[in-house]
């Protein structure tokens, strides 16, 4: 099977793997004993998060390890709205931080977004002209269609206003270069999106954040619980690979397999739409809307994982009984378009031949479905 759902989970790449593999070896104890096996994991973690915060640009002190980009962001919202705080954020956030703000703050003002998928910043200046909230969160660059979003200026308007500016850039690092992206306010992302293993992440914040899961003093009361320590490190070991790729320009010549992939794909099935196409996007994700197909109820994903394809998508057709996104719905596109949602997202050892492949049996599945070609 062909893998192209890494916005989902990418494996682990073989440095983190060796630095869980070493961790678990030579730190069997647990960081908060006391004792000097207890003292040499301590030892470990606190240069796990120096070497973390120098990757990210911003002081040791801020940086709290979760188990994940949900935690991280479910913590952020629970912090402000335990001082009753207001709390606003894009239309586009990932639910593990669309839906706590949805619950937690009372009548969240939820920025708007272009039909390109990137916010409008026009709209967010307008608001934040208006009452100020507590915090604004707008993603790095989001999961469903890859668009990046200009946090930059996002962070330099909300600075200007004295809203705290909270950054998911679950997507964006390991990606693209993590530069700058430790000046933000709150900043939260995940190691298995980046190569790193499932169920460690973290959010780097100011001191005084509240913790989530209370009952012990690890990371600095901001965070109980025994601290996964060969998660951390192996996340960590990622993210330097990651990052060293990067400044090596590893990034360009796989958004030129991108924008091929997208120009062949558009050429032989004209009928399919590149959401995003007038954005910047990662290197890694095309989401696109399939043509219509005689019955909506047969699902591409489904007929493409048969052919050997593991993709994704937002939602069901209309018919099927999950709600459209509400990323392809905040740009502007129609629930029974919707429906017709899919993302393709490639990994670090993805080459130009597996795209190729995926274009191959894009078009195997049109035939299958019904579509005419052209
Ligand atoms: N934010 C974004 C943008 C994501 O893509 C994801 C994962 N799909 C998350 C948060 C949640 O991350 P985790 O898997 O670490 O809970």
């Amino acid at each position: 099977v062909l893998y192209f759902d890494h916005n989902a989970t990418h494996p682990l790449s073989a440095a983190a793997r060796a630095a869980w593999l070493e961790a678990v070896e030579k730190y069997p104890a647990n960081p908060s004993s006391p004792h000097r096996l207890g003292q040499r994991a301590e030892a470990a973690l606190e240069n796990a998060r120096e070497r973390l915060a120098a990757l990210l640009g911003c002081t040791v002190g801020r940086i709290v390890f979760t188990s994940g980009a949900t935690e991280a962001n479910n913590q952020i919202i629970f912090h402000h709205a335990a001082r009753g705080s207001a709390g606003w954020a894009s239309g586009i956030e990932h639910p593990s931080l669309r839906e706590p703000l949805l619950a937690r703050f009372a009548k969240p003002k939820l920025v708007a977004t272009q039909p390109s998928g990137e916010i409008d910043l026009t709209g967010l200046a307008q608001a934040l002209a208006g009452d100020r909230p507590a915090m604004f969160a707008l993603m790095a660059a989001n999961n469903e269609t890859g668009v990046l979003q200009p946090w930059q200026s996002a962070l330099a308007m909300c600075r200007a206003a004295g809203v705290s500016y909270v950054c998911d850039a679950t997507q964006w690092l390991g990606r693209l270069p993590a530069r700058g992206l430790g000046e933000c306010d709150f900043l939260t992302a995940s190691a298995h999106k980046f190569g790193g293993p499932v169920g460690v992440g973290f959010l780097a914040g100011p001191e005084k954040t509240a913790g989530l899961l209370l009952g012990g003093p690890q990371e600095s009361g901001r965070r109980a619980g025994t601290e996964n320590l060969p998660g951390i490190l192996a996340m960590v070991a990622a993210l330097k690979e990651r990052e060293t790729a990067l400044r090596a320009g590893a990034a360009d010549e796989r958004l030129a397999w991108r924008q091929r992939f997208e120009r062949e794909l558009t050429a032989a099935l004209p009928a399919v739409r590149i959401l995003g196409a007038e954005a910047d996007r990662l290197w890694n994700t095309v989401a696109v809307l399939m043509p219509e197909t005689p019955d909506c109820r047969r699902r591409w994903v489904v007929v493409l994982d048969r052919l050997g394809f593991a993709v994704s998508t937002g939602s069901a057709c209309a018919s099927g009984k999950e709600a459209p996104s509400h990323v392809l719905l905040a740009m502007g596109i129609a629930p029974a378009e919707a429906g017709r949602a899919l993302r393709f997202s490639a990994g670090w050892a993805t080459t130009w031949a597996d795209w190729e492949r995926l274009r191959e049996g894009l078009l195997a599945a049109a035939r299958e479905m019904g579509c005419s070609a052209s």
